[in-house]
């Protein structure tokens, strides 16, 4: 439970539950990048106004542009749980994340 998490889940020690790392032989269909690689991920989707954290999505990257690519099975189970609305007593737990604004900054350039 308080194993902590990274931003890419590819410890090395993790080839029980998927093959980390592995690379795939398909194009990016975004810049055309040949180096692709299954990994579990960790995504934000906002529903609404709310932002929702999703982890160990398995996911395609691209190690050149960073673009993620799910399969049918992970966009199914996206949906699901979108069409559920996220529901809190299911999430794993809750982070608290910093939100800023340029309003200021975009001010202060406005005047000077
Ligand atoms: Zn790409």
């Amino acid at each position: 439970m308080s194993t902590p998490t990274t931003f890419v889940a590819n410890k090395p020690q993790a080839g029980l539950l998927m093959d980390a790392n592995e690379h795939v032989s398909m194009d990016c269909s975004h810049c055309g990048g040949t180096n692709l690689q299954s990994q579990t991920i960790r995504s934000a989707f906002w529903d609404n106004d709310r932002l929702v954290v999703i982890e160990d999505v398995p996911a395609i990257v691209c190690m050149n542009c960073h673009e993620q690519f799910y399969d049918d099975t992970t966009v199914v189970l996206l949906d699901l749980l979108r069409g559920d609305g996220f529901p809190p007593e299911k999430a794993l737990r809750e982070i608290t994340v910093p939100v800023f604004s340029l309003r200021d900054k975009l001010k202060e350039k406005g005047t000077s």
